[in-house]
Formats: C-alpha cells, sequence, structure tokens
C-alpha cells in the first residue's frame, strides 16, 4: 500500500519537527522525509540521527516537489516563512504547523496569501518537553497526547482528513477547534503556567538567599518550575503572539493571588482553607495524571 504522504518536508527539524518525522517514518506514513532550517549542522545530525533522509539549504527545492509541508519553527518565524515557500508550493500540498498558537499564523498566511491554498490546515499537537532541538526528539512523543487542528474556511475536506490521518497515524488523538478559541484554551493550560514557572524563578532568582532556595529546592519546586528550562525564544514568540488572551488570564490570576494575600495577611484560616480546597478538588477531579 502506497504511503499516506509521497514527500514530507519538515521546516525546523527541532523538538516537534523531528518527534513527528521520526514518528511518520516509524509507522511509514511518509515515502521519503526533507528537512530544512538555518543551521546546516542541526540538520546533518538530523540525518545521522536517521530522523529524516536528506535536507535542502534552498527552501525552494525543499518545498517544491512536496505533498506535506510541516512548518515547525517558532511562531515568530511563521510569516517570513509562508513568504518564502509561496511561490514554490505544489497546488495539491498539504500545508501545516505545529505552532502553539494558533490565530496568529492563520493572520500571518492570511497575510502573504490573497486566497489561502486549500491546502491549508493549521495544528498543534499539545505534547512537549522542556527540551529542544532535533537531539530531544522522539517517535512516541505524539502517542496517546492530543492534536488540535484549526481549519479554516478555506480549508478543503481531503486537506483535513489527510491531517488527521497523520496525527492519528502517529498515535494522537485528533481534536477540531477554532484558532480563536484554542488560543485562550491554550493560554490557560499552556502558556501561563509557563509564564509563571519562568516569573518565579526569576524572582527566586534575584533573592539574596537564592543559592540557598535553589540548593534545597525540594520535589514541589522542581515540579512546578520544570517548564522554566524550556526555550525562551521559543516562549517569547508565544507570549507575543497570543498576548490578549494571556494577559486576560493574567489578570484573572493576578485577582486570585490578591485575595489569597489578604486572606493570609488577615490570618483567615477559614479563607485560605476554602481556596485551597476548591483548587484540590478541581485538579483531583479534573486532570488526568
Ligand atoms: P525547537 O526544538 O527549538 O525547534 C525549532 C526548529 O525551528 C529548529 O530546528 C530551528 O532550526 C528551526 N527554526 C527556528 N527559526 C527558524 C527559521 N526562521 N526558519 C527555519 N527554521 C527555523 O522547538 P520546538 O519545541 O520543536 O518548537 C517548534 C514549534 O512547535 C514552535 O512553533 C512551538 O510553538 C511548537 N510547539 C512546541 C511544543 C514544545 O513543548 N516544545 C509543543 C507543541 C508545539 P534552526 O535554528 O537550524 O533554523
Amino acid at each position: 500500500m502506497p504511503a499516506l504522504f509521497e514527500r514530507m518536508t519538515v521546516i525546523g527539524v527541532g523538538l516537534i519537527g523531528g518527534s513527528l518525522a521520526r514518528a511518520a517514518r516509524a509507522k511509514e506514513l511518509c515515502a521519503e522525509i526533507v528537512g530544512y532550517g538555518r543551521d546546516i549542522e542541526q540538520l546533518r545530525l538530523a540525518v545521522e540521527l536517521g530522523v529524516i533522509d536528506s535536507f535542502e539549504s534552498d527552501i525552494a527545492q525543499a518545498v517544491e516537489k512536496s505533498d506535506l509541508i510541516v512548518l515547525a519553527a517558532p511562531v515568530g518565524a511563521m510569516r517570513d516563512l509562508f513568504l518564502m515557500i509561496k511561490p514554490h508550493v505544489r497546488k495539491d500540498a498539504l500545508i501545516t504547523d505545529v505552532g502553539s498558537s494558533k490565530q496568529s499564523v492563520v493572520d500571518d498566511a492570511a497575510q502573504v496569501w490573497d486566497e489561502l491554498p486549500e491546502g491549508f490546515v493549521p495544528g498543534h499537537p499539545i505534547a512537549g518537553t522542556e527540551k529542544s532541538g532535533v537531539k530531544a526528539s522522539f517517535a512516541e512523543l505524539f502517542e496517546h497526547r492530543c492534536t488540535i487542528l484549526t481549519p479554516v474556511p478555506q480549508s478543503a475536506p481531503w486537506a483535513i482528513d489527510k491531517l488527521r490521518k497523520l496525527w492519528e497515524g502517529v498515535g494522537a488523538e485528533v481534536a477540531m477547534m477554532d484558532a480563536h478559541h484554542h488560543d485562550e484554551v491554550l493560554a490557560a493550560t499552556s502558556h501561563i503556567p509557563h509564564v509563571l514557572a519562568f516569573a518565579l524563578v526569576d524572582t527566586l532568582g534575584r533573592m539574596q538567599e537564592r543559592k540557598e532556595i535553589f540548593r534545597f529546592a525540594a520535589g514541589g519546586f522542581r515540579d512546578f518550575t520544570r517548564i522554566a528550562s524550556s526555550d525562551p525564544e521559543m516562549w517569547r514568540d508565544i507570549c507575543l503572539h497570543n498576548s490578549d488572551a494571556i494577559i486576560h488570564v493574567l489578570h484573572l490570576f493576578r485577582k486570585e493571588l490578591d485575595t489569597l494575600e489578604d486572606a493570609i495577611r488577615s490570618k483567615n484560616g477559614e479563607a485560605v482553607k476554602t481556596i485551597l480546597q476548591r483548587a484540590k478538588q478541581l485538579r483531583d477531579t479534573n486532570v488526568v495524571v
């Protein structure tokens, strides 16, 4: 049986692009996998590791024969990449991305194409780690995780169907959502936790007792701050490209912190316990670990 795709181009062979390439290869979903990026040494390494078959340093050659193009670079690079691939993509190519914000990707594409291609279907795998780069990639990353597709009105049914098959083929469960709604949900579940982890570590790092703080860091601190090891460039882009939704949740969170602070200052144990109890119950009943 022929593979789902003849030739996949991964633009940005890092953690997510590399993991998708590895998984697609392991599941025989793509006959050939080509990489594109800025750092030729990283692309060479990706070939050595067996993540991609080959790479191109010229983006036209990277995309012109491909029936699947996956943009897996930081969201701040998407607009320029769309501009670069536009003259070279096949009419029947499926063009997708894995960016963590979705409305910005749709807006970037709409600025580049007068009429969005029918093969354009944005996506976002809800899977990752705090590590970056092709060395950190692994084929099982998407298994039993969710991938959200955010098709636009121009996305053709064949393109949505093939993209769903790709993600299901690598073990993900596929959900569909409007891009704006995706950004509101992900601001709360992913972007705010990252912002808080970065801010907490930064705050503590500027305290006089920082040496002791980090030396005696226990499990709770490690759990809460693991994601502050994530790539700052990628997270800067996410903050800037989903700013409205992030600011909205930050505002709510600040109000909640003020309430908790007031309760602690006034030694109102009942009020403190009510907040903690409510949070514990919500987490215990809603978060699958
Ligand atoms: P990563 O490991 O740092 O990989 C990013 C890749 O993009 C690198 O291979 C980099 O290679 C390439 N790149 C950067 N700027 C580029 C540009 N201007 N043109 C072409 N290639 C460029 O990052 P990642 O974690 O895989 O994240 C990639 C995307 O996935 C981001 O949009 C992110 O929002 C999204 N995402 C991340 C996670 C996560 O947990 N990490 C989860 C879901 C989605 P060169 O430097 O060689 O160009």
